[in-house]
């Protein structure tokens, strides 16, 4: 079966209340009824909401940009994954780079929520890539075993079906430096393959890997052309609705 593209936009920590709704309005609005992709929002948290009300009865999905393990308790500052469904998310985050490399979070952090997030019943999107100095050493590859590995230890069949993974090179969010589509399905290429190896070749085959870093309308029809990349998270692209839905138009 082929995958079905996603482009999702990860707003960060930017809007106001006010423009996360005028903004998932027009997202909406552009998408219409019945796209040819699977299309997302993800508002930062006091957003979620607002926007989940914006999106009522649109194709538009909400998203989460990060959850944590636990399903209640004394967590202090964090937020459980029955608290996302219940505002509306389909879909979290888990492990954007800016969690891994600015707060800190360990691979082992990042199974525990890809756990807890899954069996609660949300859509999982998994982000792995190398930074710059990794790939200046060539080591991207093994950044990927590592990321992977870690993130899916012990994750069930079943649950493989609601995970999907984002290749962010580091050094391309938010720089402006977009992957090639010939460098970016490489590393599509040998995610899936190392998938393949450790979860066997359905589950790799079934699984969908969208590309991330200064991602636009121009770069995206290249990069999905290529027959290992699934769609697109969007950052700062994500934040103008034309732009996104130039993003979207291309998938
Ligand atoms: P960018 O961010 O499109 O602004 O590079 C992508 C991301 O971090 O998800």
């Amino acid at each position: 079966m082929p995958r079905r593209k996603l482009i999702a936009g990860n707003w960060k920590m930017n809007t106001t209340r006010a423009e996360a709704v005028t903004l998932a309005k027009a997202v909406a609005a552009g998408v219409g009824a019945s796209p040819a992709c699977d299309v997302a929002v993800i508002p930062p948290f006091p957003w979620l909401v607002p926007v989940a009300d914006a999106l009522a009865g649109t194709a538009v999905a909400l998203g989460a940009q990060d959850v944590y393990s636990e399903t209640k308790g004394a967590f202090t500052g964090e937020v459980s994954p029955g608290m996302l469904l219940e505002v509306g998310c389909k879909y979290t985050l888990v492990g954007h780079s800016e969690r891994r490399h600015v707060i800190g979070e360990t691979d082992a952090a990042t199974n525990q929520k890809v756990h807890a997030a899954l069996e609660a019943g949300l859509h999982v999107i998994l982000c792995i890539g190398e930074t710059l100095a990794e790939r200046e050493r060539n080591l991207q590859e093994r950044v990927f075993q590592r990321q992977v590995y870690a993130a899916c230890a012990g994750l069930t069949d079943e649950q493989f079906a609601r995970l999907i993974f984002a290749y962010e090179p580091v050094w391309a969010i938010g720089t402006g430096k977009v992957a090639t589509p010939e460098l970016a399905q490489e590393a599509h290429k040998n995610i899936r393959a190392r998938m393949g190896m450790l979860y066997g070749d359905n589950i790799a085959a079934a699984l969908p890997i969208l590309y991330g870093g200064s991602l636009t309308g121009e770069s995206a029809p290249g990069l999905f052309a290529q027959p290992d990349i699934d769609g697109g998270l969007v950052g700062g692209a994500s934040l103008k609705a034309d732009a996104f839905l130039k993003i979207v138009a291309a998938a």
